[in-house]
């Protein structure tokens, strides 16, 4: 089994967490979203254990909101002692209406409204990751008509594509997110930001990427982020107490991906980025990293009821799901691999070529292509596992496909988080 979580019992069901993955199908409906409140907790447990042992204190991890934004999801990752990355309003509203503490808010996004900024400096949002010299123009005048310094962090961008390493420079430096180093407008930025009333600068932020699995491109990313400030030191005499490091540790996907130990990444991380400081007698500063897909990918997976099996003579079979891009868009944007499992046969040899195909009128609407499963008859219960991470949070309503409930496991018992849509949710907000 891909995960530890996962086991069969003398039903031959898959069980998640210890419940039998058919009995929630059979309780809550398919498409159904599961989520093991357990798992969320030990990849949390892992982030900030590993960051308070090996990096300065005040480091810690912010949960990025836009992998799994519901309410039931902060209260856990809170009282694992994570802060949160949020990018809209929706998921600051999101935060704060399940109690989430604002200070520990960092607000994301390259394109800020004015009626969001504004919403987030009232609603206490502790920082803000500036994007651009005009929001923090915006900002400012924001907070200085509220009456308070805004905290802020300057979102730059490094110059790196970790994905390919050969082709360093124009990749990263052409991005519509943060303000580049190379171009010298970072320096600008911090040199404006510096000297703008209304925000108390406490460092530097920077994300290079997704689903990476070494270290090596964090320890890159961090010697560029010190290069800069030391740069900025040297220019304006200001010294960043704060490196954000951005997201974008990877999991495994299928058994073929390799697995990374967190906690040995991070300790990587944090020996270079102090014998860094040490060669360049720069304090060290506090670190905060922004994990989404480490913390709840592997939490999740996705239940469907198998409906029409299609085979076409010569080429292929299909098993087609009561599901599909509306609840997880990943394989139609980027052809991402996925684990599936028949649920209801789980001890049977996975025998059965096939492509696993969604409800939509869309060619590229399927979950996984040629994947061997046991032969499921009509009705079986499909899982597709990892689905904790942009699932739920990139589902749409195509084809007026309802979005599926979502039910969260904790201590052997299954609870609904989310309810089904019904089609008056949706009906409602017509005229
Ligand atoms: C997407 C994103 C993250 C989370 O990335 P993961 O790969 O899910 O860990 C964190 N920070 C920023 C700014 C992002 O855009």
């Amino acid at each position: 089994m891909l995960y530890s979580n996962l086991s069969v019992n003398d039903a031959g069901h898959l069980c998640v967490a210890g419940i039998d993955a058919c009995e929630l199908a059979a309780t809550y409906g398919t498409p159904l979203y599961v989520l093991d409140e357990d798992r969320v907790r030990q990849n949390c447990r892992t982030y900030v254990q590993a960051m308070k042992t090996y990096l300065p204190e005040g480091s810690y991890p912010l949960f990025a909101s836009k992998t799994l934004c519901f309410k039931g999801i902060y209260p856990i990752v809170e009282s694992e002692g994570t802060g949160a990355d949020v990018v809209s309003a929706g998921e600051v509203a999101t935060a704060l209406a399940a109690g989430f503490p604002a200070d520990k808010l960092f607000f994301h996004g390259s394109n800020k409204t004015d009626d969001e900024i504004a919403y987030g400096v009232r609603s206490g949002v502790g920082c803000f990751v500036v994007d651009n010299v005009d929001e923090l123009a915006t900002l400012a005048r924001e907070a200085r008509s509220q009456g308070i310094v805004q905290k802020v962090l300057l979102r730059v961008t490094v110059g790196l594509d970790p994905h390919t390493l050969a082709a360093i420079n124009t990749g990263k430096v052409d991005s519509q997110f943060g303000v580049p180093i190379e171009t010298g407008q970072a320096l600008r930025f911090v040199r404006q930001a510096l000297a703008t009333e209304g925000v108390d600068v406490l460092g530097f932020h920077s994300h290079i990427g997704s689903q990476i699995f070494e270290a090596t491109s964090f320890c890159d990313q961090v010697d560029r982020l010190l290069a800069f400030a030391c740069d900025v030191r040297d220019e304006l005499g200001y010294v960043a107490g704060t490196f954000n490091l951005g997201g974008g540790f990877a999991v495994p996907y299928v058994e073929a991906d390799p697995r990374i130990d967190i906690a040995a990444n991070i300790q990587a991380i944090a020996t270079h980025l102090q014998s860094g400081c040490e060669r360049n007698d720069y304090p060290l500063p506090r670190v905060l990293m922004e994990p989404g897909r480490s913390l709840v990918a592997d939490a999740g997976l996705t239940l469907y009821s198998a409906g029409r099996i299609k085979t076409i003579e010569g080429y292929r079979s299909y098993v087609m799901v009561d599901g599909g891009m509306t609840d997880n868009p990943r394989y139609a944007l980027y052809k991402s691999a996925y684990t599936v499992l028949n649920a209801s046969r789980a001890n049977a040899p996975a025998d059965f070529a096939c492509t696993i195909a969604g409800r939509c009128c869309e060619s590229g609407d399927r979950i996984a292509e040629d994947v061997f499963i046991a032969r499921p008859e009509h009705d079986d219960v499909i899982a597709v596992l990892t689905t904790g991470a942009y699932n739920f949070a990139m589902s749409s309503n195509y084809n007026r496909v309802l979005r599926p409930a979502l039910v969260v496991i904790a201590n052997g018992q299954a609870r609904v988080a989310v309810r089904r849509q019904t089609i008056d949710d949706h009906l409602a907000l017509e005229a």
